[in-house]
């Protein structure tokens, strides 16, 4: 039997942790929209040459993953012993099938293992030395943990120290503490893929483990509704439960996407005083890109080939 043929859409996001204007360079900027184009391209040209969204979304989160830019895989956040521990999942809508690995320190593309695992159907979620061992097992790409380091993190690390021990956490920067990358997808078989990989963030705690490996948390998706990818600081989306809840709203409730996304980061999490934001794309390949902080790096393009990159409130359109 021959699938419906439906809507084709992606967006991506590259963290609701995103930098002050001026924190860096016009070519560091440009270099970093461009990183976000190349994700868009690579998912992209996968769902228009009719592959599912499954493979769309990890190729987009390969490419933000070795980008000094985001906070995931090469550029990851430091926890509070200055090392790496990496989160990351991947989810399919059709099958509720899913992969996630946490606290890994040598796998050098985080959601290669996580999809690894959803391939294999048993274990969803592995964490630590077992994530990492499984990686290796696979003959997935592995490094030593200071590949992902970068200048910028050392820093962060230091300046999130330095509001420790001042008593001033509440006044850094969102880009100080965090970022996240993620991409959901629609294909034209109708299916929706997410998934959502991070270093965290800054000076977490050795062993913490954020809500983007965590199914229903960070990451979602379910045919027929939307398919999710959170960023913020992901305590408070793993007690609400974000992604799934946002899932609910549309089946339980009669919501529509944007409404039920936009009610929970600009609504309940800025009230909160919770620095959040997601992507989401409904079963009819609308896109949602809510956030409440400063920026969020962002990107998406849908059947109509609208292709749209953005940091902060301005969108910059443009040619695929
Ligand atoms: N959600 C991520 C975490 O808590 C961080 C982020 O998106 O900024 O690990």
């Amino acid at each position: 039997m021959t699938e419906k043929k439906t809507k084709i859409s992606l967006a991506l996001h590259g963290g609701c942790g995103v930098m002050a204007l001026e924190d860096m360079t016009q070519q560091e900027w440009e270099e970093a929209y461009e990183h976000l184009k190349q994700a868009l391209q690579a998912g992209w040209k996968i769902l228009q040459q009719g592959g599912n969204s499954l493979d769309a979304v990890q190729a987009s989160v390969c490419v933000m993953e070795d980008s000094i830019y985001f906070n995931a895989g090469f550029g990851a956040a430091l926890n509070g012993d200055g090392k790496h521990e990496l989160d990351a999942a991947i989810m399919e809508g059709s099958t509720l099938a899913a992969g996630a690995i946490c606290g890994a320190k040598h796998i050098r593309n985080p959601v290669l293992a996580a999809r690894r695992l959803l391939d294999d159907g048993e274990a969803v979620l592995l964490s630590g030395s077992g994530a990492d061992a499984y990686a290796k097992e696979q003959g997935l790409a592995c490094v030593e943990s200071d590949y992902f380091t970068t200048p910028r993190r050392v820093e962060a690390l230091e300046a999130m120290r330095r509001h420790q021990i001042a008593g001033t956490y509440k006044t850094a920067r969102e880009s100080e503490k965090h970022g996240t990358v993620g991409a959901v997808a629609l294909d034209a078989t109708g299916h929706l893929a997410a998934a959502t990989s991070t270093g965290g963030y800054t000076n977490k705690p050795v062993g913490r483990v954020g809500d983007s490996p965590l199914i229903g948390a960070g990451t979602y998706a379910r045919d027929g509704v939307c398919a999710i990818s959170c960023t913020g600081q992901g305590e408070y989306f793993i007690r609400n439960v974000v992604a799934y809840d946002i899932a609910a709203r549309m089946i339980y409730a009669g919501e529509n996407l944007q409404s039920a996304s936009t009610h929970k980061i600009m609504g309940e999490f800025h009230n909160m005083g919770v620095g959040a934001g997601l992507i989401a794309i409904d079963a009819n390949g609308e896109v949602t890109a809510p956030y409440n902080t400063l920026g969020m790096f962002r990107a998406w393009i849908t059947s109509e080939g609208y292709a749209v990159v953005a940091s902060h409130d301005q969108l910059y359109q443009f040619n695929l």
